[in-house]
């Protein structure tokens, strides 16, 4: 049976949760087990989000937060450690939890070579994929203090930037808050309005975006922030 293409969200509008349910990102084909484990984490008090492929998989993962990816390893379109590397190639640290058929130690390591944190082999216990994610998504709430972006690290506690010469740079609160935005997502392309929502709530004047923009520039030069015509601005690289 085919279902019709579910509408591409427009990254220009992802706006942080409100409320305090976590969400997680399904990635399954089989529409039965898929369905099964959106009911169930729903009951557990997550917001899931499902996705049918791997392309769709990766867009996703690559424009949304989400506090664990539960992802399939046989995926049409793009298979699940395609789209595991390509996640953490493009920076995600999203936790993510690798499903499979394939239960063999060498299917395992795979798993976790290319960047996941779990693996689980299907058939598995409905209550242990539950006490997983939940491990996951409370590991992914820790604060991590440092964002790695092409040329340097932010410490966000510290706000300071250490470039990859081993030259340290210090932030403003706003240049660090901006910076740390841009970098924990770096294939997005943020409008003025959603930093403006994200980073500068308080502000009253959107030309604040563009101000902190011309500061993180003065200081690492312009490749840092790209501009993308029309639309905002996106992480660059030094
Ligand atoms: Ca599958």
């Amino acid at each position: 049976m085919n279902t019709p293409a579910e509408p591409v969200p427009d990254s220009r509008f992802y706006t942080v949760d409100v409320d305090d349910r976590v969400r997680v990102l399904i990635a399954e084909d089989d529409s039965r087990l898929a369905g099964m484990l959106d009911a169930l984490l729903r009951s557990e008090g997550f917001d899931v989000e499902l996705a049918r492929d791997g392309q769709r998989a990766l867009h996703l993962g690559l424009t949304s937060a989400y506090g664990a990816i539960v992802l399939d390893r046989g995926l049409p379109a793009l298979e699940g450690l395609d789209v595991l590397r390509g996640l953490r190639e493009s920076g995600v640290t999203t936790p993510i939890l690798v499903l499979s058929a394939l239960g063999t130690p060498p299917d395992r390591v795979d798993g976790l070579n290319a960047g996941a944190e779990d693996y689980l082999a299907k058939p598995f216990d409905i209550d242990e994929l539950v006490a997983r994610v939940r491990a996951l998504t409370r590991r992914a709430s820790a604060v991590v203090p440092t964002v790695r972006f092409p040329g340097g690290r932010l410490d966000t506690e510290s706000r300071t930037v250490t470039l990859d010469d081993g030259e340290r740079i210090a932030l403003s609160e706003r240049e660090s808050a901006l910076l740390e935005r841009l970098a924990r997502r770096p294939a997005q392309v943020f409008s003025r309005a959603l930093l403006l929502e994200e980073v500068f709530a308080d502000a009253d004047d959107p030309g604040v975006v563009d101000t902190y923009v011309h500061h993180l520039r003065r200081k690492f030069g312009r490749s840092l922030v790209e501009t993308v015509r029309g639309v905002g601005y996106r992480m660059g690289s030094l």
